[in-house]
């Protein structure tokens, strides 16, 4: 297999080509930075937080948007702490080491502030799946985080994996809320109270960032929440990757698609946000999720 520019080794094949360490360098960099200039992600003197997990996707953004955005905007970097120990100390370890090295402010905010738990104390007290109250807290904390750090925008590094899963979890589901998210730029732009969510890898995949990341020698390791679970997800995953296996390009259309069907049904989804009566934050209900969550565990 040899490099389709230089006729080098190739280190992958994939949708977007056959290429050598180097090419393949430059040409995820160019994916990323086309994305960010055609669907207008970043505007000059923006500050841009990065929501950092210390995983290898968001250090490669961080990597990324320091090195062709710091002269131009304030990069800086979000970590929510969730309280899961032996997990979340251990990649908040690595994201001070990285973020350091590429010299970008860091800050940490956690759910023991929020709620007065972590989640290893919440998963005592509550029964369901872990995941349901924890993605709450976490979109409601980065949202917080980000309009306490003054961030125009907050950068994550969903994949197209993660996107192409999400996208049909939402179809299969028919929730047009969740669908009003998808793409390179979030649903709500103009919302007040919510920070944009811009997402420049959108259109790289799970395969592609791992890679891009080792070439940039970031050796995040990947350890595994204790409280992970797979459930529709993961089948929908599989089902993404075979598919993909048999018609590459796939995950690519199926994202083009949800975002061709965001447009028709409105950049806001179905349902218009209201401001949640006990913080003011953007939500769909008269009570947002997080503080109808938060209440229910500070009475236990
Ligand atoms: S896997 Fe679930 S519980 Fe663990 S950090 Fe992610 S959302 Fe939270
Ligand atoms: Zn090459
Ligand atoms: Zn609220």
């Amino acid at each position: 297999m040899k490099c389709q520019v230089c006729r080098d080794k190739a280190v992958i094949s994939s949708y977007n080509g056959t290429f050598c360490a180097e090419h393949f360098k430059k040409s995820f960099e160019s994916i990323a930075l086309d994305t960010i200039k055609k669907y207008k992600l970043i505007e000059p003197k923006e500050t841009i937080a990065v929501a950092n997990s210390g995983g290898k996707d968001s250090l490669s953004l961080l990597y990324m948007l320091s090195k062709y955005y710091s002269k131009s905007n304030n990069i800086m970097s979000i970590t929510i702490d969730e309280g899961i120990n032996g997990y979340r100390d251990k990649t908040i370890e690595i994201m001070k080491e990285y973020t350091e090295k590429f010299g970008v402010e860091y800050k940490i905010f956690t759910y023991k502030d929020f709620v007065g738990k972590g989640m290893d104390d919440i998963v005592k007290v509550r029964d369901g799946i872990p995941c349901a109250v924890c993605g709450v807290f976490r979109r409601y904390l980065i949202n917080a985080a980000a309009i306490e750090m003054k961030a125009d925008k907050v950068a994550t590094a969903h994949n197209l994996d993660d996107e192409a899963e999400s996208m049909m979890m939402n179809l299969l589901q028919n929730d047009l809320d969740k669908i009003a998210r998808s793409g390179p730029r979030s649903g709500v732009m103009d919302q007040d109270g919510f920070v944009p969510r811009i997402k420049p890898f959108v259109f790289l995949s799970e395969k592609e960032t791992m890679l891009f990341s080792l070439l940039n020698g970031i050796n995040a390791i990947h350890t595994p929440c204790p409280y992970a679970g797979f459930g529709f997800r993961g089948v929908i995953s599989k089902k993404i990757k075979e598919l993909e296996s048999l018609s590459p390009g796939s995950k690519k259309s199926l994202v083009l698609k949800a975002m061709e069907i965001r447009e028709k049904a409105g950049v806001n989804g179905s349902k218009p946000l209201i401001k949640c009566r006990i913080c003011g934050a953007p939500s769909s209900n008269e009570v947002c999720d997080a503080c109808r969550l938060k209440e229910e565990l500070l009475a236990v």
